[in-house]
Order: structure tokens, then sequence, then C-alpha cells
């Protein structure tokens, strides 16, 4: 979890990053006033791409959680791993059995 959480800040720190530089790279080729409301829609745009993104992380996570708070898990039948996958991700079995 911190892992992910680590790598969840870098990301929004990289698009942070994008956004300033397409920001500046903007105001460069356009004159002040005239590049502001592009670089606000710019900032929009990528928010909203961003949010999407997380979104779909957060949505796929949340399944996990769901499926490991709902009781029914699946159980590697090779290896025992647990994992919600059409194949298990330790050992590549598409064996597998549903246990609690
Ligand atoms: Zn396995």
């Amino acid at each position: 979890m911190i892992g992910n959480n680590r790598q969840f800040l870098s990301q929004q720190l990289m698009w942070i990053g994008i956004s300033l530089g397409i920001s500046l790279g903007i105001s460069f080729l356009i004159p002040f006033p005239f590049s502001l409301p592009i670089i606000i829609i710019v900032f929009i745009m990528l928010s909203y791409y961003i949010r999407n993104r997380t979104m779909k992380k957060m949505g796929m996570s949340g399944s996990v959680f769901g499926g490991s708070g709902s009781s029914i898990s699946y159980y590697c039948m090779n290896c025992g791993t647990k994992h919600d996958q059409s194949s298990c991700p330790r050992c590549g079995s598409k064996m597998k059995r549903v246990g609690s």
C-alpha cells in the first residue's frame, strides 16, 4: 500500500510537471493575456484526464477490496496464491478454487 501511494504521488508530481511545462510552452508561444484562457483550458483537460485515470485505477483496487470483503476469494489450485484473475499471477495456472 505504501509503495502504491508513493507511485501515485510521483505520478501526480509528474503530471504537475507536464502541465507546468505545457503552460510554460504556451506562454512562450502566445503573448500573456491571450495565453491565459488556453492554459486554463489545457489544465482543465489535463485534470479531467488525470481524474479519469485515477478513477479507473481506484475502481480496479476497489473491486479487489470488494472481493476480499465479500468473503469469496479465489485461490490457485497449483500454488495456493490468493488472486482474482483468470490466471494465477505467480505461476500462471488457470486452475483455481473458491475459498473464504
Ligand atoms: Zn499459482
